[in-house]
């Protein structure tokens, strides 16, 4: 029996030590919570992607009395830049969110495992590294890959 141990690099930031590119990227994703569709869960999630061509998008989560019809803020954004600019590669996204009390997350708001594979697939898509940045009001996450969020992860490569 072996170990494989896996290690990830997490930077921290305050919000203070970002660029004015990444401060209004995550701006953008703050502001797209407050057009989120979350009558059940009363969690709102934002997301904003600053796209090769530095146009910024973003999403929110759209909710659904049918649970599974609903999609979460990461995917919303991704598919629109996707959809709208499919020959931008998407360089950062930033996510947000606020809790049932309207208050933004103390601590970096973490992407589910479905929303991971997606930016994984973004990021393979187009062959640039996609930053992410996880806002939160203490401090923000900063991974330089979408790798970083899920090691030993599934594309293409492992069709070959
Ligand atoms: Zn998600």
């Amino acid at each position: 029996m072996k170990n494989l141990d896996i290690q990830i690099n997490v930077k921290i930031y305050a919000f203070e030590e970002l660029s004015i590119a990444d401060r209004e990227l995550i701006e953008a994703a703050r502001q797209a919570t407050f057009r989120s569709y979350a009558p059940y869960s009363h969690f709102s999630v934002g997301a904003a992607a600053r796209l090769a061509n530095g146009v910024v998008v973003s999403g929110c989560n759209q909710e659904n009395a049918a649970y599974p019809s609903g999609l979460c803020a990461e995917r919303t954004t991704l598919f629109y830049a996707n959809a709208q600019y499919p020959d931008q590669p998407v360089c950062t996204l930033a996510i947000a969110a606020r809790n049932e009390k309207g208050e933004f997350l103390a601590q970096p708001i973490p992407p589910c495992g479905a929303c991971r594979q997606v930016m994984l697939e973004t990021q393979t898509r187009y062959r640039k590294p996609l930053r992410v940045l996880l806002y939160g009001t203490e401090n923000i996450y900063e991974l330089q890959h979408v790798g970083l969020l899920l090691p030993l992860s599934f594309d293409a490569s492992a069709m070959k």
